[in-house]
């Protein structure tokens, strides 16, 4: 008898304590090569994606918001840590091992924790429903990095239609640890129900739904009954595109609709973003990013500037507006610390906790500059001035306050500045330990390339 009165009450206490805690669902939901320009609420005057702007509405919108790398692999990596990629040589994209690097070595270094693991420590039961891209040997599978559950293919990306059983590359199997993945019906979707469906099963604990989405990357494919919404756009590419790009909102919707539906949306931080800037090829090119210069792969605003937006209702004030540079490296402390975890300098993290910059407590930018290097290139954000660093020429400068799409290079009229900047993104630069492997050369030329393309900087009519 007394035993099992000592039992109510340990079961009491830990009923009240879990009720009390109340700590707030994650859901990070990451688009794939999705333009700065090409969502409703950054000014698309062609693609309608009212669910996304719903949502951003719904909570802050990060005016300058970036991805830590200007490609999948570095980015993701940046995001899965809140630590810049480059610290632990995660520069390259994980995409075709080179034969002189080691495959030991290809993929999100295990020293490094992920928010997966830091939120695993808090009691949350974490999801990953889609794309990894930090390495698919064994050691770095996402069920290795924190992830209870996932539901992924490996490589880069993936066909939208279908994979095959001895399928590489985009057409590799689904792999998930939790069922027997059924086959494809549409990517897009799929990936939607699948996080739907991680919700309904854990709509009763703290969790983390990473719903990692493989849209709009390549390859192009779109489903008819979307193609007809755009039908008027005369370019394939483009229409295809814009398709996609209503999927992916068309799914962000359900997982809103989710989480309304079991009573969580009030207290689950919802991030919205892209990785990095929508690709832009020489001849038809499908993305728009508008107004900034510049694409994937490149340090100009249009590779890394994304649009970003954090929904909380609980604790962030609908129609909210943040206008200091962030970055994506900031949602790992964000998340931790909004779980009631603690991150402290030795966890030497480079990103930092948004909440309290959002709130108004904090009143100082995030941060006192934000640096980039990507293979050939490096940049860095001060203030309102941004400094490129090329093997080709003198530094680049622009002052993103009167030159927003970095039309005019003005490093010759502030030498001092140019010189400072460079010390300080050199000194950065040399500090950080040697990649952990490399890509192939040919994208050295077409990076180079990059930064003197021409851009479309407006809306389409
Ligand atoms: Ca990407």
């Amino acid at each position: 008898m007394k035993h099992n009165i000592l039992k109510l009450v340990i079961l009491l206490f830990f009923c009240t304590s879990n009720s009390f805690a109340q700590k707030p669902n994650i859901v990070l939901i990451l688009a794939d090569d999705l333009g700065y320009g090409d969502v409703g609420y950054t000014g698309s005057t062609q693609i309608k994606t009212p669910h996304i702007d719903e949502l951003a509405a719904d909570g802050v919108i990060f005016t300058q918001g970036y991805a830590s790398a200007p490609v999948c692999g570095p980015s993701r990596a940046g995001l899965m840590t809140g630590r810049n990629q480059v610290n632990f040589g995660f520069d390259n994209n994980p995409v075709r091992l080179l034969p002189q690097f080691n495959a030991e070595y290809f993929g999100l270094p295990i020293t490094e924790k992920t928010v997966a693991d830091r939120l695993s420590e808090l009691g949350y039961v974490n999801g990953l429903i889609g794309k990894w891209h930090l390495g698919d040997e064994p050691h770095f599978r996402p069920t290795k990095r924190g992830f209870h559950e996932v539901w992924t293919y490996p490589y880069g990306g993936h066909h939208y239609f279908k994979s095959e059983p001895e399928g590489e590359r985009y057409l590799s199997p689904l792999e998930s640890n939790y069922k027997t993945p059924d086959p494809i019906t549409y990517l897009t979707d799929d990936t939607g129900n699948e996080s739907v469906d991680f919700i309904r099963r854990h709509k009763d604990k703290p969790f983390f739904l990473y719903a990692s989405f493989n849209a709009p990357h390549a390859p192009l494919q779109a489903i008819e009954e979307d193609l007809k919404l755009y039908a008027h756009i005369e370019n394939e590419r483009r229409r295809t595109y814009c398709a996609m790009v209503h999927r992916l909102d068309v799914n962000v919707g359900k997982i809103v609709a989710e989480l309304k539906k079991h009573k969580l949306y009030d207290n689950t931080i919802i991030v919205f973003l892209s990785d990095n800037g929508g690709p832009v090829a020489s001849k038809d090119p499908w993305t728009i990013n508008a107004p900034y210069r510049g694409a994937k792969g490149i340090l100009l605003e249009g590779g890394v500037r994304v649009p970003f937006s954090i929904t909380w209702p609980k604790n962030i004030k609908a129609g909210s507006a943040y206008n200091e540079p962030v970055s994506a490296l900031d949602l790992t402390p964000t998340f931790v610390e909004s779980a009631g975890g603690k991150i402290t300098a030795a966890d030497k993290l480079d990103g930092v906790n948004l909440a309290p910059f959002i709130s108004g407590e904090k009143t100082e930018a995030p941060h006192p500059n934000l640096k980039w290097r990507f293979t050939i290139s490096a940049s860095m954000l001060e203030g309102n001035w941004k400094l490129i660093r090329l093997p080709d020429r003198l530094p680049l400068l622009y002052n993103l306050s009167e030159d927003k799409s970095e039309l005019n290079d003005v490093a010759s009229k502030h030498p001092e500045m140019v010189i400072r900047m460079l010390k300080e993104l050199g000194d950065w630069d040399v500090s950080c330990p040697q990649v952990l492997y490399l890509e192939g050369g040919i994208y050295k030329k077409r990076q180079l390339d990059q930064y003197d393309s021409e851009y479309q900087l407006t809306q389409p009519n």
